[in-house]
């Protein structure tokens, strides 16, 4: 007889893991959560390399949030090292903080010049504001405006067309708003509240949000290879959407990368936790992981970043592409499943094609159990 479950979840990230915890431990639900690569976590997971360096295997994650509900969440699962993140831009052979802010400023230009731009900048916006580089772009004053198109040509333009193959007026405007000119000397790349690591990495975290009585979990299992094994009532399917519809209406676009992972016999490669390279090099930036773990040692791993275009089946789907002929595509794709899929239920950054970081992700997880799944 064939196995029963209450839900078929695919994919072992944060949206397939918790909902699982939460059908598990608030509803009594059984279900299989299976992921079609070996490992739990997603794209957040980590391991240690040869070198017994802990290491982000797709890319470095940083934990920030605003959101005490996620904070509330996540620490019932791991304890927390603090970390706020810096990020350095070489520009011409000098780095700069990231974003762009007055010690930026400082750096590049004569100071009486940094000082009179610093000037200039306080009375338009005010001091600790952000201001996005394609409003400040837009600025009525002439001096702020070619400081703005410095900006943009320096730190901007190279990175993104880089990272997504596209200028920044082709993307939405919430793309390059991530990384706001900040009028401030605050370094750090984010403001949030909560700036926290999970101290034993994340994978570990995921392990004890799994540890629950009614979630199994089967790895190394595409969606195709289970359909005729088991039986199950609702599925929820964090996967790419196109793909569960077999492109049927079109491929949804998204960016890739190629990640190489160096290990130094050196106790520190470079001067801060992440180096931004907007201008020169083919690839975008380098993260050592140790700032991230502070987890220091004779040897270090960093990994360099090399966007590539995504192929279906051959690649990883890591961004969904944010500008309007997408967003479109995929308002078709959430129609044909509520027409032809009503017993599915997409979410995460691929089934929802945003964005999120991974606050938004849990944030997100948490509203859908609370609103669609919880019993009342
Ligand atoms: P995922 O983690 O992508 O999990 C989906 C899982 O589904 C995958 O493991 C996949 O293998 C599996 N799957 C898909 N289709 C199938 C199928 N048909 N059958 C079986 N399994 C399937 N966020 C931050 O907050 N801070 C950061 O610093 C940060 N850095 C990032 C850096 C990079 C390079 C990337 C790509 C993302 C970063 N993020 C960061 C975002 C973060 O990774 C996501 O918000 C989060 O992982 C989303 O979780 P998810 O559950 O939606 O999806
Ligand atoms: N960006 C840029 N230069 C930088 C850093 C960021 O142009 O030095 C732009 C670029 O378009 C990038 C976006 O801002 O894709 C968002 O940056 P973020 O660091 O949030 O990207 P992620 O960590 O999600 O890859």
């Amino acid at each position: 007889m064939k196995k029963h479950y209450d839900w078929l979840i695919v994919g072992a990230g944060y949206t397939g893991a918790i909902i699982a915890e939460r059908l598990a431990t608030q509803s009594g639900k059984r279900s299989l959560v299976i992921d079609r690569r070996d490992h739990i976590a997603g794209n957040a997971y980590d391991r240690r390399n040869d070198a017994g360096v802990l290491f982000h295997q797709y890319g470095p994650h940083i934990f920030h949030t605003n959101a005490q509900v996620v904070v509330d969440y996540l620490s019932k699962f791991t304890d927390w090292l603090p970390y706020e993140h810096r990020v350095l831009g070489s520009i011409n052979g000098r780095l700069i903080p990231i974003p762009f802010n007055l010690t930026s400023l400082h750096i590049l230009f004569p100071k009486t010049e940094a000082d009179r731009l610093t000037k200039i900048l306080i009375d338009a916006y005010g001091m600790d504001q952000k201001v996005t580089i394609l409003k400040m772009r837009e600025s009525p004053s002439q001096e702020v405006r070619d400081l703005a198109d410095f900006i943009y040509k320096n730190v901007f333009l190279g990175y993104t067309t880089k990272q997504w193959g596209l200028s920044p007026e082709e993307l939405s405007p919430s793309v390059t708003a991530r990384v706001p000119v900040y009028i401030s000397y605050d370094d750090r790349y984010f403001q949030d509240a909560f700036q926290n690591m999970p101290k034993h990495g994340y994978t570990k975290m995921f392990e004890r949000i799994f540890a629950q009585d009614g979630i199994d979990v089967s790895l190394n299992t595409d969606l195709r290879d289970v359909s005729e094994e088991i039986t199950y009532d609702r599925l929820l399917y964090t996967g790419a959407i196109d793909e569960y519809f077999n492109f049927e209406l079109g491929e949804l676009p998204y960016r890739s990368l190629e990640f190489d992972f160096q290990t130094y016999s050196q106790k520190r490669h470079q001067a801060a936790g992440q180096v931004n390279y907007p201008i020169s090099e083919d690839f975008t930036r380098i993260t050592e992981m140790s700032y991230l773990t502070q987890e220091w040692s004779d040897v270090t791993t960093v990994a360099i970043e090399y966007p590539i275009a995504h192929i279906p089946g051959k690649t990883v789907p890591y961004y969904p592409i944010p500008r309007d002929e997408n967003l479109d595509l995929h308002n078709k794709y959430a129609e044909l499943a509520a027409r032809e899929a009503p017993n599915v239920t997409f979410a995460g950054r691929l089934g929802d094609y945003k964005y999120y970081n991974m606050d938004q992700a849990i944030g997100r997880a948490l509203s859908l159990f609370k609103k669609e799944m919880e019993p009342r």
